[in-house]
Order: C-alpha cells, then structure tokens, then sequence
C-alpha cells in the first residue's frame, strides 16, 4: 500500500514541476526571451548556492534547475530571496 501511496505522491510531484516549468517558460517567451545580466546572475546565485533549498542543483521549493531559472529574466525564488527582473 505504501508502494502506492509513494508511487502517487512521485507522480505528483513530478506533474507539478513539469507544470510549474511550462509556465515558466511561457512567462520567459511572452517577455522577448530575455536573460539576466551577469550582474543579475551573480545576485541570484549568490542566494541560491548557500541556500538550505538547493539540492542537485535544483530548487526544491519549485524543483526547478537553479541556473536556468537564474538565467530566465522573468523568474523569481518562491520564497522571495530574490526577484523577477522581467
Ligand atoms: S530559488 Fe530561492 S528557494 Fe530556490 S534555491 Fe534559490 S534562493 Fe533557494
């Protein structure tokens, strides 16, 4: 029973992320596909490295890929450590 259960909330959460990446990118495409500035890159991997949310390299707030979403102008950290530049 429990195989299932785990099974269902995997699932689940790997709909989410997938979801929650589509959106992301329909915000980066609607906005000119602008990327960060180095500036802005750097201010954003400077919370995201130490960040106890950070595991492979992924956010596990959002469980998106950490330097991509940094690169994306229109992103923005779901706990609000840093902002949309978009
Ligand atoms: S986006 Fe925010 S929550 Fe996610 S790893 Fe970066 S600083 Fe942490």
């Amino acid at each position: 029973m429990m195989d299932i259960v785990n099974s269902y909330r995997m699932a689940v959460y790997l709909v989410r992320g997938a979801w929650k990446c589509v959106l992301a990118q329909v915000r980066w495409f609607q906005s000119g596909e602008r990327y960060s500035t180095s500036e802005q890159l750097k201010e954003r991997l400077d919370h995201c490295v130490p960040c106890e949310f950070r595991a492979n390299e992924r956010c596990t707030m959002c469980n998106c890929p950490i330097v991509e979403k940094a690169m994306m102008t229109t992103e923005f950290c779901p706990i609000d450590k840093w902002k949309s530049n978009g």
